[in-house]
């Protein structure tokens, strides 16, 4: 952010976030010095972040002004969110505004098609260029991944009903939980680490055969299987496998599975459903005490046969399978902080001169804006609407 001049100013608007469940907030009281810094007001919806730990206080005493909704949505240029907006909210905001958030626009592209409506500029960090290294401190995928990641550790320990280490107390020994965490991405390499923390004895399974350095590194095993090729895809990511493949996979790790506690799934191709990893006869295998967290369940499925995203299921064998959901809002704290910098280090890259400029040549702004000018103009959403984006070859 180049420093403006007084009367040239950008602000910033934050809404308490109206989705079930949700407790995270997008800008937290530490980053609005640094945002009044570079010339960035803040204005804040009362209560905003109450839920993630944030009094209304806190966000005075940084600077910012407490303001009603109506206020901080007619007054700011740009708001800012965690999740997508209602259909209400999009009703009330002017056009020229803009809004920064996950909004998910490939799983959404209507809602993205009534923002273009609306006239307004719609960001989204879900499509940032990740391997841009100026893009690392606004990746917002890895740091909520990485909350992700941790609290389906704690979500699985708290539904197990032994330890997760070793102990050797006068009552007698226990032997060590025996933990698989499929995929060994950011949020599957942070679940390792974590489980491994606890003491548990940790296996991980990615099928990318770069990550047995990376699993390796945060103290799991590396669990190969034999029946399956190597996938990478593009960027880093996995690729589909082919039916005979993602077969292979499930009856191998079927076979493995049954000699594990826990079972953490994190598996996830880009722009695919979940690849089903773990079948119902691969449950049946587990002991009845065992427990299966699922991070990809969602309304287009999961890794986990029967996993349902927000909801746990008890099997008949006595198997607990829980469906994630939005394990970063259940850490609201620490989401909101490490979101939050993601949003000043997006803002500071979009703020010139005391104005939000926006630039589509930009190669971070050519992921992440996705309306501009009453356009779509993110051409992969675009084609899901039908309609060609405007000036770009993205
Ligand atoms: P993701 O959420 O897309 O997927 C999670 C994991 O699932 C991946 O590791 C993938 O290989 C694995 N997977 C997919 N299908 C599978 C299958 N059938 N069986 C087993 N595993 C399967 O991943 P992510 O956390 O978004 O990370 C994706 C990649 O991006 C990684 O290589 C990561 O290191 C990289 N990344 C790079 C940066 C950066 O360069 N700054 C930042 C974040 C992530």
């Amino acid at each position: 952010m180049s420093q403006p001049s007084s009367e040239s100013a950008v602000t910033v608007g934050v809404l308490k976030e109206t989705t079930p469940g949700e407790q995270r907030v997008a800008v937290v009281p530490e980053s609005v010095p640094v945002l009044a810094r570079a010339g960035v007001r803040v204005l804040v919806e009362p209560g905003a972040g109450v839920s993630a730990w944030f009094p209304d206080g806190a966000y005075e005493r940084a600077g910012a002004k407490v303001a009603s909704r109506d206020e901080v949505i007619g007054g700011a240029d740009v708001l800012v969110g965690v999740g997508a907006p209602t259909p209400e909210l999009i009703a009330r905001l002017r056009s020229g505004q803009a809004l920064i958030g996950m909004l998910r626009p490939l799983a959404e592209p209507e809602l993205v098609g009534q923002l273009a409506r609306a006239g307004v500029t719609a960001i989204s960090l879900d499509g940032l260029p990740r391997t841009v290294s100026r893009a690392q401190s606004m990746d917002a995928l890895t740091s909520q991944a990485n909350v992700a990641g941790y609290k389906a550790v704690l979500v699985a320990a708290d539904h197990f009903g032994r330890f997760f280490p070793m102990l050797i107390t006068a009552a007698g020994t226990s032997r060590p939980a025996n933990v698989l965490v499929l995929g060994a991405g950011v949020a599957g390499l942070q679940a390792m680490g974590t489980a491994r923390r606890l003491g548990a004895v940790v296996t991980g399974y990615d099928i990318r055969p770069e990550t047995r350095e990376q699993i390796e590194s945060v103290g799991a095993r590396f669990l190969r299987l034999a029946s399956v090729a190597p996938a990478e895809g593009e960027g880093g990511y996995a690729r589909a496998l082919t039916a005979g493949e993602q077969a292979a996979q499930q009856a191998e790790l079927a076979a493995q599975i049954a000699r594990f506690d826990i079972v953490i799934t994190t598996a996830q191709v880009p722009g695919r459903r979940p690849p089903l990893l773990v079948t119902a006869e691969a449950v049946k295998g587990m002991q009845a005490g065992s427990v299966l967290v699922d991070l990809a369940a969602s309304r287009l499925g999961g890794n986990i046969e029967g996993s349902v995203a927000d909801q746990a299921v008890l099997t008949g064998d006595g198997v607990r399978i829980i469906g994630a959901g939005n394990l970063p809002a259940q850490v609201p704290n620490a989401a909101s902080t490490a979101y939050s910098h993601n949003i000043v280090a997006l803002l500071a890259e979009l703020v010139r001169d005391g104005a939000l400029t926006i630039d589509p040549a930009d190669e971070i702004q050519a992921g992440v804006v996705v309306t501009h000018q009453g356009t779509v103009v993110h051409p992969a959403v675009a084609a899901l609407l039908g309609s060609p984006a405007e000036g770009g070859s993205r």
